[in-house]
């Protein structure tokens, strides 16, 4: 058995921007996902965490194969999909799913509850009463009555109507399901119980999650490993306690930071600032240096590998191995000035695709 369900390695995908829609001269790349790799365990929940524009939602759908990479490679339980046949990518998209991020857009208002749960496997050619046999089984799963299934989205909660998205997922019994802000939408009374239930889920069927979210609250309480992103690239890689607890790198202390409740002190304290600049133009060197408070001439020059420390966990910034014990974490950093730290790469030299 494979100690993997689904591995990404070195994948890239950039979108060209170009003057006009038709020939039009190439302005450069956006580069949404920039040579990342990660693997992801049986039963494991894995978040992808950062900013809008990051990259994470482009991993989602690259998994997916919704979109086709730029270069580098995915495999499923260790099997590369690059060639994979016509049959091989069928059972691929059966075991792979997805939940959305709105419970409201998601399903079809049109649509019973029960043909929207059932119709993954209508179109994977399931009979009429294996379909009602599983139908029925994943509203057990979820916690809705049976009786759901003659029902219309609109006569559900918010909370109720992202069940019937997690429903629609489980029918193919897929060994993961990629959850994209599965809660963001929700209330806050609700989310809790919607991520307890993906939990308990996960408990019984052994599903693995990646867990798309910029809600540091969220993956903490669900995920066993976090990666996170910054304009397409990994930045730190690590536990998700070790993360939360004890971040590494100065954008995740920033997360972290900003995701602290009011009156509690973040363990290492970095305000975050600015915004995040065009992916059209990423910064040259660290992407971070125009935003960060620690940057040295090195971070604008040189593009920090993702490299492992030697406590396990892996994170890409010229502080490391030299310079992080000079940090007092405990005191608030100075500032970036941002205006005049912003270099930005000549796009003229982006590469066609
Ligand atoms: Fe800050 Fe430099 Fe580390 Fe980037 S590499 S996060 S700019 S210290």
């Amino acid at each position: 058995m494979n100690s993997t369900i689904v591995e990404v390695r070195n994948l890239v995908k950039y979108f060209p921007v170009r003057t006009g829609v038709i020939m039009g001269r190439t302005l450069g790349n956006v580069k949404a996902v920039d040579d990342i790799s990660f693997a992801v365990s049986p039963g494991e929940t894995f978040a992808l965490v950062g900013e809008s524009g990051c990259g994470k939602t482009t991993v989602a759908n690259l998994i997916l194969k919704l979109l086709d990479p730029t270069s580098g490679e995915i495999f499923f339980q260790g099997k590369s999909l690059k060639g994979a046949s016509g049959a091989e990518i069928r059972e691929y998209r059966k075991s792979v799913q997805a939940v959305l991020q709105d419970p409201y857009g998601a399903l079809n208002p049109r649509m019973r509850v029960g043909h929207i749960i059932g119709e993954p496997l209508e179109v994977h050619g399931y009979s009429k009463s294996e379909r009602n046999r599983r139908v029925q089984d994943a509203l057990r799963a979820v916690g809705l009555p049976e009786t759901s299934e003659s029902q219309f989205p609109h006569e559900f909660s918010g909370g109720q109507r992202q069940r019937i998205g997690v429903a629609r997922a489980l029918t193919l019994e897929p060994t993961l399901i990629i959850l994209d802000e599965p809660v963001s939408n929700l209330d806050v009374s609700i989310r809790s119980q919607v991520l307890n239930l993906l939990k308990d889920i996960q408990d019984e069927r052994g599903i693995s999650y990646i867990l798309i979210t910029h809600d540091l609250a969220t993956v903490e309480h669900m995920s066993h490993r976090i990666a996170v992103m910054y304009l397409g690239k990994l930045v730190e890689l690590a536990g998700a306690e070790e993360v939360c607890d004890d971040p590494a790198h100065p954008y995740t202390a920033s997360l972290v930071a900003a995701a602290t409740p009011l009156g509690r002190t973040p363990p290492w304290q970095i305000p975050i600032v600015g915004e995040v600049p065009s992916a059209l133009q990423t910064p040259s060197g660290c992407a971070f240096h125009p935003r960060c408070a620690y940057a040295m001439p090195i971070c604008s020059q040189v593009i920090p590998p993702l490299t492992q420390l030697p406590n396990g966990r892996r994170v890409a910034c010229h502080l490391y191995p030299d310079h992080i014990d000079s940090i007092d974490k405990s005191a608030p950093p100075p500032a970036p000035e941002i205006e005049d730290a912003i270099t930005q790469e000549d796009t003229s030299k982006a590469d066609p695709l």
